[in-house]
């Protein structure tokens, strides 16, 4: 019988995430989403914390310091395919295997590289891909505190100087436009920016009761539907024959949102999505101070949830350095003041500042565009870089996690979290 190797080469697989927060340990395929999840020994520990140091993907070890769960894990990983071990008779026939830095999905970063990169950056403004532009002449508490509600007031005009200052950004393709639905404004930017524009390049946000007033959508062929998004607020007086009078002729193409804050609601909406076969939707629940416990219910996530969809190594690289939902947007009212979050203090004002140098100061002096995981709870749990960035929502309720995780690991017996 052929004698044992004193040692063993054990490897990782490149698309392999690996998680490790004290002793709790996530290995994750980032080709078909298959994850092992353990809390170790420290046999284990001490192996895998190599592969996240050394930003290497391969070691040796001597069988004899190998413990019984460290072979059922490497079993379990060769059975996913995301690692292997063989037979070596030295340390000298392991070979290295390491990642070049933008592959690194599992380096501890102490400072963020987009930061690092922006005094030589010439171009800030390719980071842009989406302007929101408010027809609002005033903040109002109630539209701010709703994410996706936007209210409108008539007949507002954007300044001749702020399209122009917009001007250069109009014509880079890679940039959406979002406008609420008001059409003096939409004739507005037809006029300074032409038909095909508009059509192809604008997404209209509008509330259900004010549909309506876009004439251009009532204009046979001349909008994607597609690009239309329309709000509906559950949480006061739903009008629902307006609704079906002027809403259901979009279920089939059109987004609908709707927002809701109770069980009621909640019933509402899915009889309206049932009944008139509304494809694409999306529900959103309103946090009202009074509601916790429906919110959980149906805001929170659970480890099913985050683990539903593979996530892709991008993506996990992505989460590690900034927040792929509010990344590249502005929102420009028309008194010219910009920001990279409504719900934040304005950057500054078009005309006083340009463009570039706005964006400059998100990236440097704010924290919406690079705003990460890195904060306690969530830098303390395993899903960190594989949950959604953090949302608006979260900071406007004060709450960096809307998920059910953190409680039930700190009620495990097992954890070791700090
Ligand atoms: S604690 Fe943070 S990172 Fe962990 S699951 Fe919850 S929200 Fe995601």
């Amino acid at each position: 019988m052929k004698n044992k190797t004193i040692f063993i080469c054990f490897y990782l697989e490149t698309y392999t995430y690996i998680a490790l927060k004290g002793n709790h340990l996530l290995l994750y395929n980032t080709i078909d989403g298959k994850y092992i999840e353990d809390f170790i020994d420290q046999s284990c520990v001490k192996a895998f914390s190599y592969f996240i140091n050394s930003k290497c993907y391969s070691q040796c070890l001597k069988r004899a310091d190998v413990s019984k769960q460290l072979w059922k894990i490497i079993y379990k990983i060769r059975n996913k395919f995301m690692g292997d071990y063989y037979p070596v008779n030295s340390a000298h026939e392991i070979l290295p295997f390491s990642f070049p830095f933008s592959m690194d999905f599992n380096l501890q970063k102490d400072n963020n590289p987009l930061r690092s990169t922006l005094q030589t950056e010439t171009n800030l403004i390719t980071y842009i891909n989406t302007i929101h532009i408010y027809p609002l002449s005033s903040k109002n508490e109630k539209e701010y505190t709703s994410i996706y509600f936007y209210e409108y007031e008539d007949e507002i005009l954007l300044k001749e100087a702020t399209l122009n200052q917009i001007d250069s950004l109009v014509k880079m393709q890679s940039i959406i436009f979002q406008l609420p639905g008001i059409d003096s404004l939409i004739s507005q930017f037809i006029t300074f920016y032409g038909e095909q524009v508009i059509k192809n390049r604008i997404i209209i946000n509008t509330n259900y009761r004010r549909i309506y007033k876009i004439k251009l959508l009532s204009e046979v062929g001349s909008w994607n539907p597609e690009n239309l998004n329309i709000f509906i607020d559950l949480t006061s007086n739903f009008d629902k024959a307006c609704f079906i009078q002027e809403v259901i002729k979009y279920a089939k193409k059109a987004n609908f949102y709707f927002l809701l804050e109770n069980g009621r609601q909640y019933k509402l909406a899915k009889s309206l999505i049932c009944d008139y076969n509304i494809e694409k939707y999306q529900l959103t629940v309103y946090y009202n101070n009074m509601n916790l416990s429906f919110f959980e219910k149906y805001v929170y996530s659970d480890q099913k949830d985050i683990l539903k969809y593979t996530i892709s190594k991008q993506d996990i690289f992505a989460n590690t350095i900034l927040n792929k939902i509010n990344f590249g947007q502005l929102f420009i009212l028309p008194d010219n003041r910009v920001y990279s979050n409504i719900n934040d203090r304005c950057l500054g004002f078009l005309g006083q500042k340009t463009i570039q140098e706005l964006i400059y100061k998100e990236m440097t002096q704010r924290n919406n565009w690079l705003k990460t995981r890195n904060k306690k709870p969530c830098k303390n749990c395993i899903y960190q870089y594989l949950c959604p960035p953090p949302s608006i929502y979260e900071s406007m309720i004060g709450k960096m996690n809307l998920c059910h995780i953190i409680e039930k690991t700190n009620n495990g017996k097992k954890t070791s979290m700090d």
